[in-house]
């Protein structure tokens, strides 16, 4: 069964590349996999689940963990539904087909992980914070956008890029403003961003 897995998330890796998806780099895959474990993650809301890489190497963290995930890419989610019934984690993880600014969850959280369009982060950020629960982490991926981030404006060449990488800015200042969570960026993979809620009357 194990190897089958293997199988499995090697062929979801192959199928990101040829179709240029852009899931998350093994770097990152295991800083996120080691959080969830030392924090005893058991439940994740993804914003992005594209074809469902990053959402089934969490479930994969422990067999008690719960992944709700969103997808507003047909041709992605239906992908991700197929991945994820390869696996046989159709119960743990529940994938939605929609816009993430459209969709109303309910739910608590104890890990939220933002990894959508890249110039809604503090869209997402502020409309998904409700659904943190008390001491809960918001993780966010792509925070140096390919190594733009730290380039010199006047070189990419791209005025759409260029608007990416000035909200990814503006999000960051955002994170970094934000008395209600502490919030550290790491080096690792394209730059992960973890944010911690405060607990109230802490300090
Ligand atoms: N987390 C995935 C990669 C996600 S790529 C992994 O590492 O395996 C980002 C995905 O977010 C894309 O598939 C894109 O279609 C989706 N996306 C972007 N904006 C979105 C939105 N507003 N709502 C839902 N999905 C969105
Ligand atoms: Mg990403």
């Amino acid at each position: 069964m194990v190897n089958n897995n293997y199988m499995h998330i090697k062929r979801i890796k192959e199928y990101a590349i040829e179709n240029k998806i852009p899931i998350m780099q093994n770097e990152g895959i295991d800083f996120l996999t080691t959080f969830i474990i030392k924090h005893q993650i058991k439940n994740v809301l993804e914003i992005g689940s594209a074809i469902g890489y990053s959402a089934i190497m969490m479930s994969l963290c422990s067999p008690d963990l719960k992944v709700t995930t969103i997808e507003r890419d047909e041709e992605r989610y239906l992908e991700a539904v197929k991945n994820v019934k390869k696996l046989n984690l159709e119960d743990r993880i529940t994938l939605i087909f929609n816009d993430a600014l459209k969709v109303k969850i309910e739910d608590k959280f104890d890990l939220i992980f933002i990894d959508a369009a890249k110039a809604q982060n503090i869209k997402f950020f502020e409309l998904f914070e409700k659904n943190l629960k008390e001491s809960g982490y918001i993780i966010t991926d792509n925070m140096y956008f390919h190594g733009l981030v730290h380039k010199n404006e006047k070189e990419i060449k791209s005025r759409n890029v260029r608007g990416i990488v000035r909200k990814i800015k503006d999000y960051i200042a955002f994170l970094k403003d934000n008395d209600n969570y502490n919030t550290t960026i790491y080096d690792i993979g394209d730059g992960i961003a973890v944010s911690e809620k405060k607990t109230k009357g802490g300090s």
